[in-house]
């Protein structure tokens, strides 16, 4: 099975759900509507799965009636219209005592309206603290409200599931209605109270903060729920509230760039630096040249790659090509005299500056001496090497 995912709709909305029988229950009595703008929650009661039918009932009434935009009025209309829904099924299914909560919320952009009825509740997450925006309609709401119990006494109090105001008994019932606005990064939870009675406001704030896919939110919060003894059925919609849609795009597309940028300048700097490691080695390598009929000296290797020219003249000496013995000349006039290095390839000219001085050309081992510089020079070049050996050699034998 896929792994459930964040939803996204078109206004950039993105929301988590997820309800669970828990481990207690033999029905799953809540119900739930995500249809954006739309969310709601509604725990069903009275028995033989009337609960079911109550909270079902009374969402598919909301999602019916409820309107399109962020209208608080309109929306506890819908309401109302949810609580005749389920009075007239009781009534046809002969089920008194059959109803269920509501906790309906309508969010876009930075509106939010609330219709409340029972005792699930509605939090917001602002700034990393979580508030609960509605009112349970409950004996322990009242009780904690007069002072007569605290809310860590309501959590284990015999009557604690006894609520004051629910849809599908009285005609003149009316909903709590909330207008409040919110900005991007706020997140939105709705739930019924197999939640808040199973876990602390602070265990739930602290996972809505760590978790930022909405979706796997939701999972993780019925999964604490159910871990912490599951009494109840459990019901959660996390809504990430994302504010101006424009700015939110133009803030992803900005990071894309970001990344984009800096995966082509590494690109960038490792062919530099392969590039600038190839060009060091070549250029700790040297040789002599024939420069207009004077021996010149070069650094680097006498190869273009791309085009670019891997020597560059050291300088020009003022030994004469023609000076020298005919061999080594005769190599000068063919190519070149490769050395491992710059001053390997000055004492090459050192040399051949001795002899001339001396009044005699470059002597046969001088001459296989430079042979043989020539070849453990160009070793990494089987046939430079080769075809220097054997031209230095041809120079021998004359
Ligand atoms: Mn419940």
């Amino acid at each position: 099975m896929p792994r459930p995912s964040a939803n996204r709709v078109h206004s950039g909305t993105m929301f988590g759900s997820r309800t669970d029988i828990g481990c207690v229950r033999e029905h799953n009595e809540d119900s739930l509507v995500v249809a954006p703008p739309l969310y709601a929650v509604a725990d069903g009661m009275g028995g033989h799965a009337a609960g079911e039918v109550a909270s079902e009932v009374a969402v598919r009434s909301l999602a019916e009636n409820a309107p399109s935009t962020v209208d608080s009025e309109g929306l506890g209309n819908a309401v109302m219209t949810a609580n005749y829904a389920v009075i007239n099924a009781a009534q046809e299914k002969g089920r008194n005592g059959m109803g269920t909560t509501m906790t309906a919320a309508l969010l876009e952009r930075d509106k939010l309206a609330i219709a409340q009825v029972g005792d699930s509740r509605a939090y917001l997450l602002h700034q990393g603290t979580l508030q609960q925006i509605t009112r349970d309609h409950s004996l322990m709401a009242d009780m904690i409200e007069a002072g007569e119990i605290t809310p860590e006494e309501a959590r284990v109090h015999p009557q604690r599931s006894v609520i004051t105001r629910a849809l599908g008994s009285d005609p003149d019932m009316q909903p709590d209605l909330y207008e409040i606005n919110v900005s991007a990064g706020d997140r939105l939870l709705l739930c019924s109270d197999g939640l808040t009675t199973m876990l602390e406001d602070n265990e739930i704030e602290k996972i809505l903060i760590r978790t930022r896919d909405p979706q796997r939110c939701a999972s993780i919060l019925v999964n604490e729920a159910i871990a912490a003894g599951g009494h109840d059925n459990v019901t959660v919609i996390v809504v990430d509230v994302e504010g101006d849609r424009e700015r939110q795009v133009k803030k992803t597309k900005r990071k894309g760039r970001a990344w984009a940028v800096v995966i082509v300048l590494a690109l960038i700097a490792t062919v530099l630096g392969v590039c600038y490691g190839a060009y060091t080695y070549t250029q700790s390598t040297a040789y002599l040249a024939d420069e207009n009929g004077k021996v010149a000296v070069y650094q680097g290797v006498p190869d273009t790659v791309l085009g670019i020219s891997l020597s560059h003249l050291d300088h020009v000496t003022d030994v004469n090509v023609d000076d020298l013995q005919p061999g080594v000349s005769a190599r000068l006039k063919e190519g070149v005299i490769r050395a491992d290095s710059l001053d390997a390839a000055n004492s090459l000219v050192d040399g051949y500056q001795e002899d001339i001085a001396a009044g005699k050309k470059p002597t046969a081992e001088a001459e296989q001496l430079d042979a043989s510089t020539d070849a453990a020079a160009s070793s990494s070049s089987a046939d430079a090497s080769a075809g220097s050996t054997s031209s230095a050699q041809g120079g021998t034998l004359q």
